[in-house]
């Protein structure tokens, strides 16, 4: 049998460096805990970057994805299969849009989201070819691809990957006013995260996102809400968006879609807009497939039957709150909505990786983000006890001396 050693040295050997884990080799999963090849016990507060809001293996969507399994799992979009109009008529109908347009990931998604606004500026807006603008927000994340780099303002996701994609401009997040100045007649959309995960949590003062729909319905200019790490109950309600009735022209979903198993993302919006595609002018292998629309399905199902928004936002502000009364003196602010959770560490107390990798050995497992920010994303079928038990290990970290 081989140690964890020998499965860390031989995966480093083997795979790119394009990412730097903690040192525990995970086997197993179940719920909100996971098992390392030890046998070893941790609580998952990272919940895959909130892939996992149904927690490790939820019996109903392992279900739909075996007896999917069994029937057909790929049919590409050459023909139909008898599963995606259900997934994306219950997706759009639970959202309000009219059609959806599958994907895989998250990025791909994005990108789909960016193709359809940019073919809708030029068509319907009237802009002229190829001097359409996208307006993002700094210290954005929307993904890895080239042109999804293009726009990010982070040094380190850039550097070495140019030439860059042109027709973005970065202006500053949680400031209504900076985007209105930025509109021309040339700008086609915004593409803004309701909440900034890998950003470090930053959640924008009440009325941002409704502001911002108000200027971008005004100015007509489409708004695109990338909810990949917000949306599907993770922030207390089904859409981080409906916390203010900021209904986006655009909904881009990943993660949960795919409740925690399978790669699923989707596009969602009007008639209007989703019409610019015609057949051949977007497309993926695998997007919309049997086997992917049958895990949504069943993720959409358990987010619903299990009132997991609601339970997000019962219990986030119950964990938000202990870990306030914690008053932990390396702790400066904590901030987020639901179970969507940042704790950042003062600046004179070190970075944040130290801490994940104390809470790691005694066995809740987060990852910093953005140097000196824990983020606590349990998934959202947690328990009032699992908190309890969480915390008595969080409070060790937090008010012991490193
Ligand atoms: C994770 C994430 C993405 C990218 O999703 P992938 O599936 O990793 O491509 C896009 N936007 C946001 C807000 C994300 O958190």
């Amino acid at each position: 049998m081989k140690n964890t050693k020998d499965i860390i040295k031989e995966t480093e050997q083997w795979s790119a460096r394009n990412y730097y884990p903690l040192n525990i080799v995970l086997e197993k999963g179940e719920g909100v805990w996971v098992y390392d090849v030890d046998g070893k016990k941790y609580m998952d507060m990272l919940s895959a970057y909130s892939a996992l809001n149904q927690g490790h293996r939820h019996p109903k969507i392992i279900r739909a994805l075996i007896e999917q399994a069994n029937r057909i799992t790929l049919t590409s979009r050459a023909f139909h299969n008898d599963k995606m109009g259900i997934f994306l008529k219950k997706l759009c109908s639970m959202a309000g849009f009219e059609k959806a347009l599958p994907m895989n990931t998250g990025s791909e998604a994005v990108e789909t989201a960016l193709k359809a606004a940019r073919k809708w500026g030029y068509l319907k807006k009237g802009v002229r070819e190829n001097q359409g603008e996208i307006i993002v927000c700094q210290n954005n994340f929307s993904g890895r691809t080239i042109s999804i780099i293009s726009f990010s303002t982070e040094d380190q996701y850039r550097y070495g990957f140019g030439p860059y994609t042109p027709g973005f401009k970065a202006i500053p997040f949680k400031d209504a006013a900076a985007l209105e100045k930025a509109i021309t007649e040339n700008t086609i959309a915004f593409l803004v995260e309701p909440i900034q995960g890998e950003g470090g949590v930053i959640v924008p003062p009440e009325g941002y996102l409704k502001e911002v729909r108000d200027i971008t319905k005004r100015k007509n200019v489409l708004l695109i809400f990338d909810e990949v790490q917000t949306g599907l109950g993770r922030t207390g309600k089904m859409f981080a968006y409906e916390h203010e009735d900021a209904k986006p022209d655009i909904l881009v979903l990943g993660k949960a879609l795919g409740g925690g198993c399978y790669p699923v993302s989707a596009v969602l919006s009007s008639k209007e807009i989703m019409d610019v595609f015609t057949p051949g002018d977007h497309g993926s292998t695998f997007g919309g497939n049997p086997l992917a629309a049958a895990v949504g399905i069943a993720s959409l199902e358990v987010l619903q039957e299990e009132n997991l928004p609601e339970r997000a936002g019962e219990l986030g502000s119950y964990f938000m709150n202990a870990l306030k009364d914690l008053n932990s003196p390396y702790v400066g602010e904590i901030r987020g909505k639901g179970l969507l959770i940042g704790v950042e560490i003062k600046k004179e107390c070190g970075t944040a990786r130290p801490y994940c990798e104390k809470l790691a050995e005694l066995g809740i497992l987060c990852k910093e983000t953005h140097q000196q920010t824990i983020r606590f994303a349990p998934p959202l079928v947690i328990s009032k006890d699992e908190i309890h038990w969480a915390m008595e290990r969080i409070e060790k970290v937090l008010k012991e001396p490193v």
